[in-house]
């Protein structure tokens, strides 16, 4: 069997217009003898009646607190009404589909509601469905413990469903499809001469991803690397060939450019914490405990004699200052702030590098609030404020250069 996974993002199967594109992408892979098992997300963006954020929405009305159990159960509705409106579609235009959730897809987690790990995929039940010829199409996002607990597996996991699937029915390829015509330099809604790339590693991409290109979850990305399938990145709305995401690139384009992209993380607090000049060592020691025995994740960290500085995100800022001044410590936070990133394979060892980064934002008087650099990436923290004059002063400095 040669199986090709199909994911369709929120976009994708938002209307009957975009459906239909849906059913032409899926009846192309059955031509080219492919069996494809579709995965979709929920119906739209933030705002459409049965959108992920939507139902989020719904909840927190009803309760701002609501348990991260009851909250997967509302969120698992939105994919829930998506694969039934997309496998009646699918039908009616003479396909043989059948809807599955991710339960009966055989994603097993722990029970980390909202966050699940996946622990096991048994793709039984989807292999009985392929052997009757038909098109399963699960639900994204979902898994389900064990003793049969819903979960989800964290913002934007359908993309991680796909990764999942394809590595456990060994896939052929792993197709994702959304609003765009691949990966691109920066985020077009931003930068609007943003280029596609046609090609790019796995390594890359988590890296992108990571940092904030919303396109492709970076977890679906480690997860087809593991197995080495290729991943593509496609519109559900044109024939444009995408960005095709493979272990190495050969490619002149690939391997000749410094940069691959530009991204940015908003909603991120910058916090200071002041602390003995001599015992630094020791009090950041219990500082990070603390925030991790809260689960409170830290990033852009810089130990200093006298202070401690990082970031968090902005929703758990105020958790993170009330735990640390009850143990008497005087911590600062600053709001409103925003990562902003190049990354890019030909970086490492370049010299000029930062020296050309920070040109481009002084160029426009942007304040550099705070750095951090790995072989691959340049990050800086600035204003939220600044953020999208700061992705495009980047994007010209290193990607139109
Ligand atoms: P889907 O619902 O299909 O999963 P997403 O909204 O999660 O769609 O991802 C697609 C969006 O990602 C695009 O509309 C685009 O604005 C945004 N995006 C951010 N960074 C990038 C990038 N580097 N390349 C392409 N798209 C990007
Ligand atoms: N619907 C979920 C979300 O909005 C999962 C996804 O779309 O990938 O996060
Ligand atoms: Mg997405």
């Amino acid at each position: 069997m040669r199986i090709l996974v199909q994911k369709f993002g929120g976009t994708s199967v938002a209307s009957p217009e975009a459906r239909a594109c849906v059913v032409e992408k899926i009846r192309q892979a059955l031509k080219k003898g492919f069996m494809p098992v579709v995965v979709v997300s929920a119906m739209g963006r933030k705002g459409d009646n049965y959108a992920t954020d939507t139902l989020i929405g719904l909840a927190r009305e009803a309760c701002r607190n609501i348990a991260q159990r009851e909250l997967d159960h509302i969120m698992y509705c939105g994919e829930m009404i998506s694969a039934v409106i997309m496998t009646g579609f699918l039908q009616a235009a003479g396909i043989d589909a059948v809807m599955m959730t991710g339960g009966q897809a055989g994603i097993v987690t722990d029970n980390r509601f909202t966050n699940a790990r996946v622990l096991n995929v048994d793709p039984t039940k989807i292999n009985n469905q392929l052997r009757l010829g038909r098109v399963p199409v699960v639900c994204g996002f979902q898994g389900m413990t064990a003793d049969g607990e819903f979960t989800t597996l964290g913002r934007g996991g359908s993309d991680t469903s796909a990764s999942l699937l394809g590595a456990a029915l060994d896939a052929e390829l792993i197709e994702i499809y959304t609003d765009v015509e691949g990966i691109m330099t920066a985020d077009p809604r931003i930068v609007k001469n943003a280029k596609i790339l046609d090609v790019i590693s796995y390594g890359e991409v988590a890296q992108l991803a990571y940092q904030g290109a919303k396109v492709i979850h970076p977890r679906a990305v480690e997860i087809a690397a593991q197995k080495n399938i290729p991943l593509v990145i496609k519109s559900t709305f044109s024939d444009a060939p995408g960005t095709m995401i493979v272990k190495e690139c050969h490619e002149q384009t690939v391997t000749d450019r410094l940069a691959t992209g530009v991204t940015h993380l908003p909603n991120i607090a910058q916090i200071k914490v002041d602390v003995d000049d001599v015992k630094t060592h020791k009090e950041s020691s219990v500082i990070f405990r603390t925030l991790a025995d809260a689960a409170i994740s830290v990033d852009l960290i810089n130990v200093h004699p006298g202070h401690v500085m990082f970031t968090v995100a902005e929703e758990m800022a105020d958790e993170a200052i009330a735990k640390l001044t009850s143990l008497g410590y005087n911590a600062e936070v600053n709001h409103d702030c925003a990562k902003v990133s190049v990354v890019g394979g030909g970086i490492c060892g370049v010299p000029g590098v930062m020296a050309s980064f920070t040109e481009a934002l002084s160029m426009y008087n942007i304040p550099i609030m705070q750095t951090v650099d790995s072989h691959t990436t340049i990050s800086v923290l600035v204003k939220l404020s600044d953020v999208e004059t700061a992705v495009k002063a980047l994007h010209e400095k290193f990607l139109l250069a």
